[in-house]
């Protein structure tokens, strides 16, 4: 259904995490506010979210967590090679333990704060996911009285003497166009993962690469802008998830919860590549990102277990903490299980064979027993001379059967391609603002990284998806006044 009227004060496109924030700032300070959403259901990828990046909030108060947000500021610059945007980060971190506040009092629960592996610890762990806080988000939306409509996308900004006019949209359901008259427009939709064109300009495209988010982040919101006179700005940073079970069959996300899942990409087994060469400490896997990117300089990956290795986590533990994977026991007591049914599925991702040679000769992998015999070689040392992995993740290969899991790359986001100011007002090429049009949320958290995403700094994506859409709003208001 098209829009009740035909002007708002503001209309906020994409009723994700940050359009749903944006819509409770407004409603707050009393604009005449319009969410469109072109999905048929709400929430976006902000229904997966686990928590939120803050600085100095209540929590990290009550748990006497202190950050220096000046020091934070630099590793993070230094992180992203001075790419990410300075002022732009420093007042996200200054103002989000604020936001964290904020959505507490508005009635999102915080379990945890903490790291996420080797981080700053700034993540807040929403009790109940992600869906509750868009629940909360949108019982606070209609509480506001603000108009949502589903199914509705925006296809194009209009303008009026150097203004943001309003927006042509259409009803996806039956093709129709309307043009809708606004004072302000937010763009929160999402950013790029799920558009193969815009992903192919930050990083190749490969098959190899899963992309775990809800299919509906296809770069609306750049193109949006770019059409506007928006400044063309990098392309950011795509967020890896690390190794992810190699399976064209099914979604990834069904492999979230796989202990074979934590085993292969979590637990520092070795990695080799489809020469069965070795190619990289695997304790990379702290930062899920340098691990995706890692995988990616090779053509495939394939994680070797042997029998010890699955005994020890079925019966011992783990050799290493989870790191970013969802599942947390302390053995993976599920293992033997998971790869009885998956080898009497013929699953193409695992392979089984009683001896190395065996398991070379099935997968094509010329050099697999001198690398086997060299890793064993080092272990033996107790020290990683060729790649300098952790010594207590050196475990010998020397019992079979022996498994192979290849490994793609899961991604939750893409960030870049718009650039806005500290108000979040979308910026051209001159760096003068595009008046009325703001970018939130992923559209916008390429002013956050350089070429790689910072999760160094757990929950930044929603966290800053809070931020900026009330960011966004705040500033339509100072406007106004
Ligand atoms: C599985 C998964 C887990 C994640 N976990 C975390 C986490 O724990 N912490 C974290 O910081 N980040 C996490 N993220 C990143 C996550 O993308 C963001 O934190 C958050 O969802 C970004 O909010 P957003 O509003 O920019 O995008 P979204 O929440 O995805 O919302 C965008 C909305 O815009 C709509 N839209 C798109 N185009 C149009 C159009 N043309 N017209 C109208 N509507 C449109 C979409 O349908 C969607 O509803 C995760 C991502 C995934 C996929």
């Amino acid at each position: 259904m098209f829009p009740k009227k035909a002007h708002y004060d503001l209309v906020i496109v994409g009723g994700g995490l940050s359009g749903l924030t944006a819509a409770v700032s407004a409603g707050e300070n009393h604009l005449d506010t319009l969410i469109i959403e072109k999905g048929r259901t709400l929430g976006g990828d902000g229904n997966y979210v686990e928590g939120a990046m803050g600085v100095d909030s209540y929590l990290q108060k009550q748990e006497e967590i202190e950050i220096d947000p000046t020091q934070l500021l630099q590793d993070e610059l230094n992180y992203s090679h001075y790419e990410a945007n300075a002022p732009h980060l420093k007042k996200f971190i200054n103002q989000s333990g604020a936001i964290i506040d904020w959505l507490h009092d508005l009635g999102v629960d915080f379990v945890k704060v903490g790291p996420q592996g080797k981080s700053w610890p700034t993540i807040h762990t929403f009790t109940g996911g992600g869906q509750a806080v868009i629940a909360t988000l949108l019982a606070k939306v209609n509480e506001c009285g603000i108009e949502i409509v589903t199914s509705i996308s925006a296809q194009k900004i209009l303008q009026h003497n150097g203004h943001v006019s309003g927006l042509m949209i259409k009803n996806e359901a039956t093709g129709q166009m309307r043009e809708l008259a606004a004072d302000d427009v937010i763009l929160a939709t999402g950013g790029y993962i799920d558009n193969p064109e815009l992903v192919k300009k930050r990083t190749p495209l490969n098959s190899r690469l899963l992309s775990v988010s809800d299919g509906k982040s296809t770069g609306d919101g750049m193109q949006l802008a770019w059409q506007a006179g928006a400044e063309h700005y990098q392309m950011g940073a795509i967020q890896y998830g690390g190794g992810a079970i190699f399976d064209k069959t099914r979604p990834p996300f069904m492999h979230m919860a796989s202990q074979l899942a934590a085993a292969a990409t979590q637990e520092a087994i070795l990695w080799v590549n489809e020469r069965g060469d070795r190619f990289v400490n695997e304790d990379v896997n702290d930062n899920m990102c340098h691990a995706g990117s890692s995988i990616l300089t090779q053509a495939r990956t394939f994680s070797i277990l042997d029998q010890a290795a699955v005994d020890h986590l079925t019966d011992v533990g783990l050799y290493k903490e989870l790191g970013n994977s969802p599942v947390s026991p302390e053995k993976l007591d599920n293992l033997t299980t998971e790869i009885e049914h998956d080898l009497k599925n013929n699953e193409k991702y695992l392979t089984k064979a009683d001896s190395i040679a065996d398991l070379a000769d099935k997968l094509n992998l010329p050099n697999l027993e001198s690398t086997i015999e060299r890793y064993n070689e080092v272990a033996s040392q107790g020290k990683d001379s060729d790649f300098g992995k952790a010594a207590d993740y050196l475990t010998p290969l020397k019992k079979g059967p022996y498994y192979a899991v290849e490994l793609g790359v899961g991604m939750a986001c893409a960030l870049g391609g718009i650039r806005v100011d500290n108000d979040n007002e979308v910026l051209n090429s001159y760096g003068y603002p595009l008046e009325g049009l703001y970018a939130v949320g992923n559209d916008a958290a390429g002013m956050l990284v350089g070429d790689t995403y910072a999760v160094t700094l757990p929950g930044s994506t929603a966290g800053y998806a809070a931020f900026s859409g009330r960011n966004a709003v705040m500033s339509i208001c100072k406007g106004k006044r």
